[in-house]
């Protein structure tokens, strides 16, 4: 794949974020995966998609049902869907007991609702063993949280900002992340 200064992605002042997601079939998701082999991205346990609420969605994400650490991620980007391959750090041991704010949509969760989670980097950096990590909710539902379609067990502050502006703002931090991830 592209990632140079050319990549519309990049382009300073591009004028909004365009992360978003449709409706996907698993071969688009499998064939989506950008920081993972090919192995991997062929073995990832996807979700139920006839159950997925896509219209809600700024991407999707899932926690790999398996029990292991793995995550996954799928966002479209100026019409193509990108996939991430995530790990996420293990709930409870010595994590501090307050709350947590996810960085992708600024929930607050209990101390396990949000975690680090890392993601290889792309190209020349992800050759290198690069990652990047962001704190987001371990259940990856940021898009619902910001829409009030799902709540954490943390009482809310009074948000005084609409829903589309929340949808933006979460848009934009997962673009954030995203970029940091495909930097490489
Ligand atoms: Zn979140």
């Amino acid at each position: 794949m592209t990632s140079g200064p050319d990549n519309a992605w990049h382009r300073p002042g591009a004028n909004t974020y365009r992360l978003r997601v449709e409706t996907l079939t698993a071969a688009q998701i499998r064939a989506s995966f950008v920081n993972c082999s090919k192995g991997e991205a062929k073995r990832a346990n996807l979700p139920d998609l006839d159950a997925v609420p896509w219209a809600d969605l700024d991407f999707l994400g899932w926690v790999d049902p398996s029990g292991s650490s793995r995550a996954y991620l799928v966002a479209e980007r100026d019409g193509e869907p990108v996939g991430l391959l995530l790990r996420q750090n293990p709930a409870g041991k010595g994590q501090a007991r307050r709350s947590k704010l996810c960085e992708v949509c600024l929930t607050a969760h209990t101390d396990t609702g949000v975690c680090l989670t890392v993601a290889a980097k792309t190209g020349a950096a992800g050759k290198r063993g690069d990652t990047t990590g962001i704190y987001i909710c371990r259940d990856l539902s940021c898009s619902l949280y910001a829409r009030g379609k799902k709540a954490s067990g943390v009482p809310k502050l009074r948000e005084t900002l609409p829903v589309e502006a929340m949808v933006e703002r979460t848009r934009s931090n997962l673009d954030d992340f995203l970029r940091r991830v495909l930097a490489g």
